[in-house]
């Protein structure tokens, strides 16, 4: 499908409206609409879905995933000083873009939109990492969303796909891995972005899996993994004294070792030691 519009340029948009970026609100904008097209193209074939966006900002990354295809876009942005240029490509789209001026902490996104449902974001860097773990955190799985495409620091992005035996490996890969299918789908250099920021930039794309691939309930999971991880140069069974009573014998049920560090335990290992200490 055609990424070419009939909108302004977007350092048109921005002069226009005046959309000085402001820190606070993470606000590094895209501007290069061959780029925006192709992250929309990471998230796969748009067409017959609903796409949340949080922080449109200008719309670059809107543009591209309306010009991809997607059935309905719900843009959430905080900053009312983006809705007139955002009203302008509702215009060049009827019926196809919904904007919702909220902060996407606070919203019941799931109320705005018709299955099936993939989300896409250049996310504020404040709130990403708040924002992912929600998303990769709802009360049942699968998840509303069948897939998340999504820009962050490169650090954060390191830390979702991170393998055991790494030092990134942690929390947020065993959140991320457990239930979906996680990679880096595009990295990108500082000067990509309006004002650059100080970090390299990365897009993660990450499917859910119908199932998680070992069985455990996901709160006990949390808990162990936040204790594990708290200390991750300690042995398990010092890092998880007092998570349950006989911790050292639980570990060893789980077929784990108690001197292993939390950094060298799978994803696999983590479900059955759940699993152990919630028996
Ligand atoms: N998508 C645009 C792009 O790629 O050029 C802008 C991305 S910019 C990194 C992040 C956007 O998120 C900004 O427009 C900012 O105003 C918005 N934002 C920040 N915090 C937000 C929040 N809590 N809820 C909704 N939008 C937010």
């Amino acid at each position: 499908m055609s990424t070419i519009d009939s909108l302004p340029p977007l350092r048109e948009v921005i002069a226009t409206h005046d959309l000085s970026a402001k820190k606070a609100l993470g606000q590094n904008f895209l501007l290069d609409l061959n780029l925006t097209a192709k992250i929309a193209r990471t998230a796969g074939d748009l067409t017959g879905f609903d796409v949340l966006e949080v922080g449109p900002g200008p719309g670059g990354l809107t543009r591209g995933l309306l010009a991809e295809g997607a059935r309905r876009v719900v843009a959430v942005e905080k900053d009312a000083r983006c809705l007139p240029a955002l009203a302008q490509i509702a215009a060049a789209y009827p019926g196809r873009l919904e904007v919702l001026n909220a902060d996407a902490l606070a919203l019941d996104w799931a109320a705005h939109l018709t299955p099936p449902i993939k989300i896409v974001a250049n996310l504020p860097y404040n709130v990403g990492t708040e924002l992912l773990v929600r998303w990769l955190t709802p009360s049942g799985w699968p998840p509303q969303w069948q897939s998340l495409t999504l820009m962050f620091q490169r650090e954060v992005a390191d830390r979702i796909v991170a393998r055991p035996g790494s030092k990134a490996y942690g929390r947020l890969a065993i959140l991320a891995q457990w239930r979906c299918e996680a990679r880096i789908a595009m990295t990108l250099p500082p000067e990509a972005f309006t004002p650059a920021p100080k970090v390299h930039s990365a897009v993660v794309h990450l499917t859910a899996l119908p199932a998680p691939r070992f069985p455990a309930d996901q709160a006990v999971l949390e808990r162990v993994v936040a204790k594990a991880f708290n200390q991750r140069r300690k042995m398990l069974r010092a890092a998880l004294k007092g998570l349950a009573p006989d911790i050292e014998d639980r570990i060893v049920a789980a077929g784990l070792t108690p001197t292993d560090r939390a950094e060298q335990v799978p994803i696999e290992g983590f479900c059955a030691l759940a699993r152990a200490v919630a028996g």
